[in-house]
């Protein structure tokens, strides 16, 4: 799983830090996220997915790679 984010369409809702609080974080000054795994584990990936849904700016995004 590979994890993108738009900092651009982030709102600084911080919905995704409480999802999955080992993948995203929150700039101090403004909220916008950072992302601090851009391939997380698969133990977080059900997380990220929830973030990814719940996101209110639709700012992150998840790519699977094809399974070998
Ligand atoms: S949930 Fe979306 S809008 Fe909110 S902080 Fe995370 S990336 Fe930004």
């Amino acid at each position: 799983m590979r994890v993108h984010i738009d900092q651009d369409k982030c709102c600084g809702a911080g919905s995704c830090v409480l999802s999955a609080p080992d993948v995203f974080d929150q700039r101090e000054e403004d909220g916008i996220v950072v992302l601090l795994n851009a391939e997380p584990p698969a133990e977080l990936q059900e997380a990220v997915q929830e973030a990814a849904a719940i996101c209110p700016a639709a700012a992150i995004s998840v790519e699977q790679p094809e399974r070998v």
